[in-house]
């Protein structure tokens, strides 16, 4: 299945707090996108690997994404590395994908940043063809997605662009809910987080009417990029 976005975020949720909008929006401008989380977020404070990958397929249906994935890879511990980044590879080189959306390039999380390097890293060694995949059922052609851009999740970058989900953003907080064990809820017995207070969602929606003033709409999501944004004509613009 050839694919137009790759959105891999490092934890499930990554993805729903920081470009659900994007996802929705391209989903129904008829893009085909499907999501790969690198870990199952074992080491959160609340709920378990089993609680998270439920919440996340829950998250995907809400999104109506053509796939979710989750590799597995250590929380906290994975590298950025020839093991980790040959994972990573071997799925841009099955989906094909246009584009690739990321982790922040730095952020409160450590995970975070250094998800960012990893799949820049991979998306790069992806393209060269002397790099064979170890564990792909066939030989696996080399691809390079056009462009990988960075979402914003917790701390505040200065984005290069941003993108208009007004539209998307109840359907965003339904995606960003379905994460029951991580978010505010009154009958957790499970310890308080950064995340889980209740004014954690009027944050997400704070950050992205921030987005949205700069471009005049009520919420955006911003993301920066690897290289220089090109367009092609200055009426593509908003
Ligand atoms: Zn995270």
């Amino acid at each position: 299945m050839k694919i137009d976005i790759l959105a891999i975020g490092v934890h499930p949720d990554d993805v729903e707090l920081s470009c659900a909008g994007t996802i929705l929006k391209h989903i129904a401008l008829k893009k085909k996108v499907g999501i790969l989380d690198l870990t199952r977020g074992e080491l959160g404070t609340r709920g378990t690997a089993e609680i998270r990958t439920k919440e996340a397929k829950k998250a995907a249906k809400i999104l109506g994404v053509s796939f979710r994935e989750q590799l597995n890879m250590a929380d906290g511990f994975f590298r950025n590395n020839e093991k980790f980044q040959l994972e990573i590879i071997e799925k841009i080189r099955q989906y094909q994908p246009e584009i690739v959306l990321c982790n922040a390039v730095s952020d409160r999380h450590p995970d975070h940043g250094r998800s960012a390097k990893l799949v820049s890293d991979a998306c790069f060694y992806s393209g060269l063809m002397k790099i064979e995949t170890l564990h792909a059922k066939k030989k696996q052609q080399a691809w390079r997605p056009k462009a990988v851009y960075h979402y914003i999740q917790d701390n505040f970058i200065h984005p290069d662009f941003v993108i208009d989900i007004t539209k998307y953003m109840d359907k965003k907080m339904e995606a960003i809910s379905a994460f029951e064990s991580q978010f505010y809820n009154p009958n957790s017995k499970e310890p308080k987080t950064a995340i889980s207070g209740e004014d954690f969602f009027e944050l997400v929606k704070a950050k992205s009417m921030i987005f949205g003033r700069s471009i005049g709409v009520r919420y955006a999501e911003g993301f920066t990029a690897d290289r220089t944004i090109g367009v092609n004509s200055l009426f593509h613009l908003v």
